[in-house]
């Protein structure tokens, strides 16, 4: 089987389906739990599997329909399920549920952001900082894989998960605590809906039975090097599979604040083989960690860093480094309509470039599918052009 890869048209955030030999995974899963369930149906039946079903980091747009593979009633099989291991930072989450809200409330009170952007980009600050700080403190223990089986148990034996902070406990605290103002409630809305899709994720695998493995991205800033994941088939770009470490160094903020970082958004790729080029899936990264990898002599495939958006214009010049001898890069670009992306830079490139939706509103949506045809990324059936 040729390399293939599906970028799935769900509209808001990335779903990337991708096989190579006998390998599927799919990276990310767009922000509809419905949704992805009935486009992956579509590609792999419903009686089919991945064998790894992957999240880069916290946002709402690449978490919230990987929860659709674990809805009642999905028959998708998922053996594995590969996380970013800074959401095990705090295992209370899991365990601890009614005093990780308690602590999330109290820091949501004193703290100003207004919107998940401001988070996002607290949690960039917050993670620039950190690398000294790690290096120079020891952050609790490592957790080992009984410990991890043991946490998920816990979670998952207390039942009842909440399914939303409107749900259960949001009305209870915004409604019995004395100084809760209207913006403060949006606010804690904001952070215990990130942290509920986290215990969702880890709770709804669990339960699932897929094993859980974990990338770590504060592990590869202290050493450098990733390690992990399928070698020379699909592996971590700026991550490690390490036992990540536990401790309540964070705060509960903090913590939500670095899940949802794009400086911390897990990178992956399937590096060139012999007769197939590579593809790298770059999620909402800025490649601002030093990126290593192997440089390719035939076209890559990439995915548009953070959907095109101008902010993240510095990943284009790490990535046209990296391919330069390589003739050329296929892009493929997931996004809703939105009117500030794709930002310049990436309207810059030069084609072949793939969207899902372009920018123009009379547009139609599409899957993106591309497979590895005598050595090169082409698209296949009825698949257009960028005209954004
Ligand atoms: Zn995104
Ligand atoms: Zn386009």
């Amino acid at each position: 089987m040729p390399r293939q890869l599906i970028a799935l048209p769900v509209n808001q955030g990335d779903a990337f389906f991708f096989r190579s030999g006998k390998r599927r995974v799919l990276v990310d899963g767009g922000g509809n739990k419905a949704q992805l369930l009935q486009l992956l149906t579509q590609v792999i039946g419903a009686s089919g599997y991945i064998d790894a079903a992957i999240c880069t980091h916290a946002d709402f747009d690449h978490v919230n329909g990987l929860l659709g593979l674990f809805l009642p009633g999905a028959t998708i099989k998922v053996r594995e399920v590969w996380l970013p291991g800074r959401w095990l930072a705090r295992p209370d989450l899991l365990t601890h549920p009614g005093a990780f809200f308690d602590e999330l409330f109290e820091d949501t009170a004193q703290a100003q952001f207004n919107d998940e952007d401001d988070l996002e980009r607290q949690g960039g600050e917050l993670s620039s900082r950190e690398t000294f700080e790690e290096r120079n403190s020891d952050r609790g223990d490592e957790l080992n894989a009984p410990e991890l089986e043991e946490i998920l148990d816990q979670a998952s034996r207390r039942g009842g998960l909440p399914q939303s902070p409107f749900y259960w406990p949001f009305w209870d605290y915004v409604l019995h605590l004395p100084y809760s103002t209207p913006s403060h409630a949006q606010r804690f809305a904001l952070v215990a809906d990130i942290a509920q899709r986290i215990r969702e994720l880890l709770v709804g695998a669990y339960q699932h039975g897929a094993r859980i493995r974990l990338f770590d991205f504060s592990a590869f800033k202290r050493v450098g090097v990733p390690s992990g994941g399928w070698p020379g088939e699909f592996e971590p770009v700026n991550s490690r599979e390490d036992r990540p470490k536990s401790g309540r160094s964070l705060s509960a903020l903090d913590y939500l604040r670095l899940t949802v970082s794009n400086r911390e958004s897990l990178v992956f790729w399937a590096p060139e083989q012999a007769n197939a080029p590579c593809a790298l899936f770059c999620a909402d990264s800025d490649l601002g960690f030093g990126m290593q990898l192997k440089v390719p002599s035939r076209a890559p495939v990439v995915t548009a860093p953070h959907h095109g958006a101008e902010s993240n214009a510095s990943a284009y010049n790490v990535l046209n480094t990296w391919a330069a001898s390589a003739p050329g890069i296929t892009w493929v670009r997931s996004d809703r309509l939105q009117k500030k992306r794709p930002g310049q830079t990436f309207l810059g490139l030069p084609q072949p470039r793939f969207c899902t939706r372009c920018r123009f509103p009379n547009v139609s949506t599409q899957a993106v599918r591309l497979s590895v045809q005598a050595g090169l990324w082409q698209p296949t059936g009825s698949v257009s052009r960028c005209i954004c």
